[in-house]
């Protein structure tokens, strides 16, 4: 499968933020967000053809170069879109054997059985459109694609998981609180809303308004960690 990088980091957002992570990223989307931070996933895919098992060397090389004493034990596959590989089942299979927790980072189009301990999963609110004119004939694709309730809800149904929401302005909460509604509501203190930007300046400045909102409503506050800590970058 196309892959973009494989990096040591640790994780930026959700219930495992801190945590030492090998960090797997498969190159190709079937969607394009207007805000995607990882264009050379999605947008113009780029990577190297690797194997499954040369994926797994990988893993183990990176895992063992974490700067403490012990390997990272945990893999963060993400993408692009990772349920998007046909051989995606089989990477966590092998993956897991060798002992490791896996956590998907998926935006919740594609339903697949496979072996993963954290489906994380990020919906795409309609935030996420990019603009007419960049998209060109991706603007329909992804405005019919971004949406699908019927297969987040076999997500949540299948896996240990948890719900990321991108948000862009408090307006934006009218339409998950809507989106909940479908998907039949999960744990509220699962659903994690996070902040849309890739600044830290604008990170603090939406953090002002939605960590209120996430109160009132009940939801979890998700800072985007990785930013604070590396800035904007490639391979963190
Ligand atoms: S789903 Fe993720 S990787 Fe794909 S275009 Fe959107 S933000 Fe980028």
């Amino acid at each position: 499968m196309l892959i973009s990088e494989i990096y040591l980091s640790r994780q930026g957002e959700g219930v495992l933020t801190g945590t030492p992570s090998v960090f797997v990223r498969t190159s190709g989307c079937n969607l394009r967000c207007g805000f995607c931070d990882t264009p050379f996933a999605s947008w113009e895919p780029v990577g190297e053809q690797m194997s499954v098992s040369q994926i797994v060397e990988q893993v183990h090389l990176t895992a063992d170069s974490h700067t403490d004493d012990t390997p990272a034990s945990h893999v963060v596959l993400t993408g692009g879109e990772p349920m998007l590989q046909h051989e995606i089942e089989l990477l966590c299979k092998e993956i897991k054997s060798a002992g490791f927790h896996v956590t998907m980072e998926t935006a919740g189009t594609i339903f697949k059985q496979l072996k993963c301990d954290l489906m994380s999963i990020s919906p795409k609110l309609s935030n996420s459109d990019p603009e007419a004119g960049r998209a060109g004939e991706w603007l329909a694709k992804h405005q019919s694609k971004r949406h699908q309730p019927q297969v987040v809800r076999q997500l949540i149904e299948s896996y240990e998981y948890q719900l990321k929401f991108v948000v862009d302005t408090p307006e934006d909460l009218d339409e998950i609180i809507e989106y909940l509604t479908q998907i039949n509501p999960p744990d509220r203190a699962k659903v994690l809303l996070m902040p849309q930007g890739i600044e830290i300046e604008s990170l603090a400045e939406t953090e002002q308004w939605l960590i209120p909102l996430c109160d009132e409503h009940q939801f979890t506050y998700c800072p985007r960690k990785h930013i604070q800590w590396y800035g904007n970058k490639r391979g963190t």
